[in-house]
């Protein structure tokens, strides 16, 4: 089954900027995707509209087996149950623990506190930041703090995740554990999409490579 599929999708931003033109693409669940290209080709913008964070200028964009395109925006919190994000603009909250950032997450699914808590346990010891659950953000380094929104994007076990220039601001070693997760997820059938333009990363990882210029998809 595809977990989602865009058909002919066009944006158009309000400065008359065309961030895509005219791109189809179908991911099927358990796939691993890159998404590559340079800055400005779009990237960024592909992986807002399968998250229904903007609305295609003209298309159509299947999540799942539904037409987010048409969905009222009341019905967009379900739609992002299933969806792990991983975005440039996601900052943690420095007035919490790590493990209370990982919980917000799970406010959405209704699970109880006790539940939460042991979850979120369990992603900080997938990104190996079990012994840092009672820090404050602000303490870990820039590639630990990545780690922490990664275990935020997968604790409530979405089925698809999507992450946005992921190890952009982490040294080597973050990077590797970063991918390493993803792969790991990716494994029990999580499908992953990753938006990078760091060549040798997506050598070593990408089993599907998409790459992007100037919104449109060229290879
Ligand atoms: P990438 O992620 O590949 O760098 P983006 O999707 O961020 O590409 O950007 C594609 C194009 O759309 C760029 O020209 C960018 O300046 C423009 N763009 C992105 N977001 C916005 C926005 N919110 N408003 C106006 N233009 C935007």
């Amino acid at each position: 089954m595809s977990v989602f599929r865009l058909e002919n999708v066009h944006k158009r931003y309000g400065n008359g900027v065309q961030a895509l033109r005219g791109v189809s693409l179908s991911v099927e669940s358990g796939e691993m995707l890159f998404l590559t290209g340079p800055s400005g080709a779009g990237k960024t913008t592909l992986l807002r509209l399968i998250a229904a964070l903007e609305r295609p200028t003209s298309g159509r964009i299947e999540v799942q087996g539904q037409d987010i395109t048409r969905i009222p925006r009341r019905a967009v919190p379900y739609l992002r149950r299933n969806l792990g994000l991983v975005l440039q603009d996601q900052r943690l909250l420095f007035d919490r623990n790590v493990l209370e950032n990982v919980i917000i997450a799970l406010a959405v699914t209704g699970s109880r506190r006790g539940e939460a808590v042991e979850r979120a346990h369990a992603a900080l010891e997938k990104v190996g930041l079990r012994e840092r659950a009672t820090s404050n953000p602000m303490a870990l380094s820039a590639g630990e703090q990545q780690r922490v929104c990664v275990a935020r994007a997968l604790v409530a076990r979405p089925s698809l995740l999507l992450a946005d220039e992921p190890t952009a601001n982490v040294d080597e070693a973050n990077a590797v554990r970063i991918l390493e997760t993803f792969r790991a997820f990716n494994a029990v059938g999580v499908a992953v999409i990753v938006a990078s333009h760091d060549a040798s990363l997506v050598g070593r990882y990408g089993s599907r490579v998409v790459r992007l210029d100037a919104g449109v998809i060229v290879e």
